[in-house]
């Protein structure tokens, strides 16, 4: 029996998981969870919003399954996420965005993924707080060295991007794309104005370009990217980007699908790999029953993908698809002024459809 890591999480968490669990454990699969707490109540129990066990038992079974986790303030970690990726050497993001028949959506026919480089960036936290001496110091520094004029009032944030980095990524983009069978892949960047981080980006995708001639490229300034996600965002196919473009763009995709109640996700290296809709807690709406537990389902079907389960996979995506393309039954944040679904209803008209 295989068994997996399940983090409930916090927020909505408990409640999608335990709906995705329940999804899950109806195709027959007979999966066993080994189930872990982390963010708030990690910090009730263990003091720490990131336990060593959670870690631990990510390594030992290779597999997790994820709901979202707030970060407190206050606990000394920046965001518990990008630690848990960082640990785990967890480099891409994935996000997969598929319209589904009867979803709420000015357009038809979507069918494209987020390839997102999870390392670097202005991500790495590389920051001079305004006012701050080390501010003061960088500010002199590169007047003194390059010339360059800073407003005595700024803050800045540093953005690293190196060839090995992006070789990984574009890399593992090009290889998605030939394993699934993808027509394009296409390379975000604004490499123009940035020419030392977004140019070495784009310098080095075209590179490794060269060596994948059986799937199609090319290239495209982030901006202009975005102008085709709004106008004819079924034109486009894989998308790979650097972390904060790949932030912005896959929310602005997961809404082009119907919302981020519907978008699945996963993080993945080479050892390990962690699946988790693309949603944060939404403390809003948290133990109400009113959340779309879909986004965690589909980041099941994912992994059960991943773990090479096709036809379990394939069993509840189409559940979830007749569930969709039928609307009766509708979670709040995709209802047409019918009367909403709980949490628990969606997830029973699922396995009903399995
Ligand atoms: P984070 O910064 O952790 O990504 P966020 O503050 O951007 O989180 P989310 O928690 O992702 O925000 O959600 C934003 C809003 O979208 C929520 O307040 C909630 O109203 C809605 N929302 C998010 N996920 C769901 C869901 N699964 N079902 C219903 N509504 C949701």
């Amino acid at each position: 029996m295989r068994t997996v890591t399940l983090i409930p999480g916090d927020g909505i968490g408990p409640e999608v998981s335990e709906a995705t669990r329940k999804v899950i454990d109806a195709t027959g699969i007979g999966l066993e969870w080994e189930i872990h707490q982390a963010g708030l109540p990690a910090i009730e129990t263990h003091g720490n919003p990131l336990p060593d066990a959670v870690l631990e038992s990510i390594r030992r079974n290779k597999v997790a399954l994820k709901g979202p986790v707030t970060t407190p303030i206050g606990t000394g970690f920046r965001s518990i996420n990008v630690a848990l990726r960082r640990e785990l050497d967890l480099f891409a993001s994935v996000r997969p965005c598929v319209l589904y028949p009867g979803v709420p959506s000015h357009h038809e026919g979507i069918d494209l993924v987020v390839v997102r480089e999870n390392t670097e960036d202005l991500y790495e936290g590389i920051e001079f707080e305004e006012g701050s001496k080390e501010m003061q110091k960088l500010r002199g520094h590169l007047k003194y060295m390059h010339g360059f004029d800073i407003a005595a009032d700024a803050g800045v944030s540093i953005k690293p991007i190196s060839v090995s980095a992006t070789e990984t990524i574009v890399r593992f983009a090009f290889d998605y794309a030939l394993r699934r069978k993808r027509r394009r892949v296409t390379l975000g960047h604004k490499a123009n104005i940035m020419k030392f981080s977004d140019g070495l980006w784009l310098e080095t995708g075209l590179r490794m370009a060269e060596q994948y001639r059986a799937v199609g490229f090319e290239e495209m300034q982030v901006d202009e990217l975005a102008m085709w996600l709004a106008h004819a965002p079924e034109e486009l196919d894989v998308l790979v980007l650097p972390n904060l473009y790949g932030d912005i763009i896959s929310d602005l995709c997961a809404g082009l699908v119907g919302g981020l109640g519907l978008a699945p996700g996963m993080n993945l290296g080479a050892d390990y790999a962690v699946f988790e809709p693309t949603h944060g807690s939404a403390p809003d709406i948290a133990g109400q029953g009113k959340a779309n537990p879909i986004a965690m389902i589909l980041s099941a079907v994912l992994m059960l993908r991943h773990l090479e389960r096709p036809s379990e996979a394939n069993a509840v995506e189409q559940a979830v698809a007749r569930v969709l393309a039928k609307g009766e039954v509708r979670p709040g944040d995709i209802a047409r002024g019918e009367e909403p679904a709980t949490t628990q209803q969606v997830a029973d008209a699922i396995v009903d459809a399995l």
